[in-house]
């Protein structure tokens, strides 16, 4: 292309810009939100999932331990692993099951914090878009729910990424169920943008603490266990950029395994109601830490050297405590 006339140049020059613009949008930036921590650099926080079931099934007691624990804590705030509402997500953004399993149920004090939420597979199978929506914000000020987004707080960088279009039978299994695919097609390009700036971000990360958190457990030994898409194609991205944490819902249990290849933990919290009791994988698995199939939910306390993490039961008892240090990891 020695030589360009007035008007090749021009639509050489319209398509550069074009092109241009196509990359920009194929790996825009995951919407990033700042989170200040505590006055000491300390942050503290509650982890929950699938939850939302007008308070049965035991989720108003867990409601009111949660409550309880984070005034102990003096949280900063509250993540939600998904499956917010059953059976079938919201309806629309005036689906009174907003209220009556959200507003209504976590009442306490301490949980009027900001609420960051992903998406479960029980939520696609209603109005997906609906629980995105500002709308809901303005009812509850308390909710923020997006597909994948980042909460920095200094001291630790939280990574939420929206799991469900990794699944391949939501997408053959649509006679069982209906799922809201708005947004998503065609997942390839969809999964592979979201990895692609997820990567990115999670390389840029300067936190001392970086966590990620989905809906579906990359390991689990419950009902629905491991998740091969992930296991393929996320946990690789989360290995190669030292992650500390990878938290999740889906399995109604509470669950501590290690990755047997990086110094990863994967914890389980989709404990917020209807539990799975005796719904365990025949395992001798040795990664294995921690597994309760009953009800409950999880404390997350970090500081620049240590984090402690704790698992209640809907007594709001203490089953297990994982005490992870940053020094001597390093000196290890
Ligand atoms: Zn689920």
């Amino acid at each position: 292309m020695a030589y360009l006339s007035g008007n090749s140049f021009f639509v050489y020059f319209l398509f550069t810009i074009i092109f241009g613009l196509g990359i920009l949008h194929a790996s825009a930036e995951l919407q990033r939100f700042t989170h200040t921590p505590k006055s000491d650099g300390s942050l503290s926080f509650l982890v929950l999932g699938d939850w939302g079931r007008r308070g049965e099934y035991n989720q108003s007691e867990v409601a009111f331990q949660m409550g309880e624990v984070g005034e102990k804590l003096d949280i900063d705030f509250v993540i939600s692993t998904g499956d917010n509402f059953y059976d079938d997500g919201l309806t629309s953004e005036h689906d009174p099951n907003f209220e009556e399993s959200f507003s209504k149920i976590y009442t306490a004090k301490s949980l009027q914090k900001q609420w960051y939420s992903v998406l479960g597979n029980h939520d696609y199978r209603g109005d997906a878009e609906a629980q995105l929506s500002p709308f809901l914000r303005q009812i509850d000020s308390k909710w923020l729910c997006l597909r994948s987004f980042i909460v920095d707080s200094e001291l630790a960088e939280i990574f939420f990424v929206d799991t469900t279009p990794f699944v391949q039978e939501y997408f053959t299994e649509s006679e069982e169920h209906n799922y809201d695919w708005k947004g998503i097609y065609p997942p390839k390009t969809y999964i592979s943008n979201l990895l692609k700036d997820l990567d990115m971000a999670l390389r840029e990360s300067t936190a001392k603490w970086k966590i990620v958190v989905g809906h579906h457990a990359i390991k689990s030994i419950g009902h629905h266990g491991d998740t091969q898409e992930l296991i393929s194609q996320l946990l690789p991205i989360l290995q190669a950029n030292n992650i500390d944490f990878y938290m999740n819902g889906h399995d109604h249990c509470l669950e501590h395994i290690n990755d047997t290849k990086s110094p990863i933990q994967f914890l389980t919290s989709g404990a917020g109601s209807k539990a799975w009791r005796g719904d365990i994988e025949e395992t001798n698995r040795k990664d294995v830490n921690f597994f309760y199939d009953g009800q409950g939910f999880m404390s997350v306390q970090l500081t620049q050297t240590d984090a402690i993490i704790l698992f209640y039961d809907v007594f709001g008892k203490v089953l297990h405590r994982i005490i992870s240090s940053k020094e001597l990891r390093s000196s290890m």
